[in-house]
């Protein structure tokens, strides 16, 4: 790998699978050849000393309106308030769901040994170090479990270790937040019941649960119910840019008390006071959450979480391959490598290896 051999990075977030697997049939993007399309392929990663993250799988809502949530620079409108996309059906949600998990298995065997995807805490240390991209199954959102949980069970075997409750939509099991600047988190019911025992039988099987996305009352259910370690995977400081994707200070406490994580969000919308889905933003505004974070519940609790390959990356940025700028920008803002190895990996390490024992 590059400058950062010691620091590999491990990502909360990452939509790359999108663009493979192509929900919508769409030509797949190439991943194992160097292009210019998108955030994310194995060159750039490598490049980019990036070492792995969380690989969502995400069921497209088929709504006409698949834009990035931000307010226009051009207008001087800072506020949006973007409809909520409606439910899915279990049998779309599952058979896209199948061929996303199915990309993810074929990539891994491709990949001549580059590519592992994980399936406990021991195989991620090892794959870090062997400098072997290290892809853990996400499901962004839970549309494609049953509330039976049979599903659950299944996709387990199939390699799933981490399950987002709810996407920016209402499922069987939460409710996400829709897209609003400026608008606090709280925007509607908690968990249902199948919730809450979806929430205890992943606490069970080993599944990590991320409430990224969901509003505040599910996050509150869950912080209540589940007995891990609360991880926010893809999220920013509402106190530093009030969009309803943000955490808000009483959430950031509750993660910090579990011993949890929080991913800092690179996407523009969700970074700026303004809420302005600006490319021009600097990169000096992600270092902005992690300093926030950092300060307030400790550096043991904050990470990264990109959302490359969905969402609007600082132009500074570009792609994954420009991952080492935002570790020099740390470094001159004071992170002792020590810090840096926290945030880079260390931090999700050890949360997984609490979440995942069984
Ligand atoms: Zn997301």
């Amino acid at each position: 790998m590059t400058m950062n051999d010691d620091l590999p990075i491990f990502d909360g977030h990452n939509d790359a699978l999108q663009s493979i697997y192509r929900p919508k049939n769409e030509t797949p993007r190439p991943f194992f050849e160097r292009t210019d399309q998108g955030h994310t392929d194995l060159p750039r990663m490598r490049e980019g000393g990036y070492g792995g993250g969380f690989f969502a799988v995400f069921v497209p809502s088929g709504t006409p309106d698949d834009g990035f949530p931000g307010a226009d620079p051009k207008s001087d409108q800072a506020a949006y308030d973007l409809p909520m996309p409606p439910a899915i059906e279990l049998a779309t949600a599952q058979s896209v769901t199948m061929k996303a998990v199915a990309c993810l298995l074929q990539l891994e065997a491709r990949s001549d040994g580059q590519i592992k995807v994980i399936r406990t805490a021991g195989e991620l240390v090892d794959s870090l170090h062997r400098q072997k991209i290290a892809m853990v199954l996400h499901f962004e959102g839970a549309e494609a479990i049953d509330t039976e949980l049979n599903a659950l069970h299944v996709f387990y075997q199939a390699g799933l270790r981490s399950l987002g409750l709810a996407w920016s939509r209402p499922n069987d099991f939460a409710h996400g937040v829709p897209f609003r600047f400026p608008g606090s988190p709280d925007t509607g019911p908690g968990l249902s019941d199948a919730g809450r025992s979806l929430v205890k039988t992943c606490n069970r099987l080993g599944i990590l649960v991320d409430l990224a996305h969901i509003n505040e009352k599910g996050f509150w259910n869950a912080a209540e119910i589940s007995e891990a370690p609360l991880v926010v995977t893809h999220a920013g400081v509402h106190a530093l840019c009030p969009s309803t994707r943000n955490l808000t200070d009483k959430q950031l406490d509750a993660v910090g008390e579990t011993g949890g994580v929080i991913g800092i969000n690179f996407h523009v919308g969700f970074l700026r006071k303004d809420g302005l889905l600006d490319p021009e933003t600097p990169l000096s505004r992600i270092a902005d959450h992690v300093d926030y974070v950092a300060q307030r519940i400790g550096i043991e609790h904050v990470a990264l979480g990109s959302d490359f390959d969905g969402a609007v990356m600082p132009l500074e940025l570009g792609d994954v391959s420009g991952m080492p700028k935002i570790i020099s920008l740390l470094r001159k803002k004071g992170y002792d490598h020590d810090a840096l190895c926290k945030v880079t990996h260390q931090n999700w390490i050890r949360v997984l290896e609490q979440t995942w024992v069984k």
